[in-house]
């Protein structure tokens, strides 16, 4: 894998073991990274999650009915597909992890059955969210409708006019959309508007987060539910491969949680490089960006201690990509310490190569990739592997929702 091999055996040093990595510490932090930074009020909350959710979603009662919704009503075991004409195009063996064929579109789904299943062991009747692009908050409705769970959902009144489609299907599943009409009016006021519900709903309803993102528990928690990604690639490539590692995997980083889930069982497996893409929008260095690793600086937003883009104030930056569910300007705790300590590297994509490599993928594969996987995609254009590397990228979702985007760049 030329110049990444240099970087293989590397022993970071700064931590103990590897799974240290992965799991946080009791407090949430992932190294200096994470916590649970909120206001007073929202402590009960975040304090019964935290004290409930391994007990919770360890024990075999959840296993087992989590597992069967993910294989009969999500559809997994997703499949881990050899694709051909692409491994040729770049000489190496690439595999893709089909989050895509998911139902709803993509992997988000994983998270809010999981979610919505804790929040019934909890006693919980009402479920709220927030969304940006709305593909969480379709998800979201989704399994509120599946359980007949109320579910609000919060979203910038400015995206609920950029996404109508989606709009349109949480209104379908039967959830509430309500607009957050303050500043910018996108996801951070949608957030800002959801704590506010949770503050003062604190004992009937769950707050379903839909990254690796916010208060430990949530960055923990949503890692481990998307972990499954991972804990089928082991055994999809054994069966094919006869190997359980492959030489990288590669996910696209939005707030983190494709990733987290493609990236977790190889955590620990030093053997196994691990590149996360994100999205640098007009590129890294325009001021238009949302290339967090490579811009970010510590900070604190929704909840943890990450990396950030901000101003010399410490004012978070308004982040722009061409995909929106990578137009974020923080990135979830557990990746700035990969970043940090150097177990993952981040390769930033702009909006032009990211476009290329969707269209590539729909000519070579017949596949058309959310415009958020197609960052992953464009990775092979960065990162040199060698022909017998056994390449895994995680597709996280299907490009249906971005056809509008496309079509303006079709010839
Ligand atoms: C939301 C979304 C992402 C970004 O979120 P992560 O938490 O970083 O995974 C990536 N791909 C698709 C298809 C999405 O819908």
């Amino acid at each position: 894998m030329s110049y990444l091999a240099e970087n293989q055996d590397l022993d970071f040093p700064s931590f103990k073991n590897l799974e240290s990595l992965r799991t946080p510490d009791p407090d949430g932090f992932y190294g200096q990274f994470g916590g649970a930074f909120i206001p007073e009020m929202l402590h009960p909350n975040v304090e019964e999650l935290r004290r409930c959710y391994l007990d919770i979603i360890e024990s075999e009662a959840f296993q087992t009915e989590f597992r069967a919704l993910l294989k009969d009503y999500a559809g997994r075991a997703t499949p881990l597909y050899f694709a051909k004409r692409l491994s040729e195009r770049y000489g190496t063996k690439i595999y893709l992890k089909r989050e895509d064929l998911c139902h709803t579109g993509a992997h988000k789904i994983n998270n809010t059955i999981g979610q919505i299943l804790l929040a019934q062991r909890l006693g919980k009747k009402r479920i709220i969210a927030e969304t940006g692009a709305g593909q969480h908050g379709v998800a979201t409705a989704t399994v509120c409708a599946l359980m007949g769970l109320e579910c609000i959902v919060y979203m910038g009144a400015l995206d609920i006019e950029r996404q109508a489609p989606n709009v349109a299907r949480m209104r379908m599943l039967g959830a509430t959309v309500v607009p957050a009409v303050s500043g910018n009016q996108t996801l951070k006021d949608a957030t800002n508007e959801a704590i506010r519900d949770w503050i003062c709903n604190p004992v009937d309803t769950h707050y379903i987060i839909g990254s690796v993102v916010g208060p430990h528990p949530y960055p923990d928690l949503v890692a481990r539910l998307q972990s499954v990604i991972s804990e089928e690639i082991r055994v999809q490539l054994l069966e094919k491969e006869g190997i359980a590692n492959p030489a990288a995997v590669i996910a696209c980083v939005g707030g983190g949680s494709n990733a987290a889930g493609a990236f977790y069982h190889f955590i620990e497996e030093k053997s196994v490089r691990l590149i996360g893409s994100e999205a640098a929008g007009h590129g890294v260095h325009t001021g238009e960006t949302a290339a967090t690793i490579a811009l970010g600086k510590p900070g604190i937003l929704h909840g943890s201690l990450s990396m950030l883009i901000q101003n010399g104030d410490g004012q978070v930056i308004e982040p722009y990509s061409i995909s929106a569910g990578l137009d974020y300007p923080g990135v979830g705790p557990l990746h700035a310490q990969l970043a940090a300590s150097g177990r993952a590297s981040f390769v930033p994509v702009t909006d032009d190569e990211a476009l290329a490599a969707a269209f590539q993928l729909a000519r070579l594969e017949g596949i058309i990739p959310a415009l958020e996987s197609a960052h992953a995609l464009a990775v092979f254009e960065k990162v040199k592997f060698e022909k017998e590397d056994i390449v895994v990228l995680c597709l996280s979702g299907r490009g249906d929702k971005d056809l509008g985007t496309y079509t303006k760049f079709l010839l």
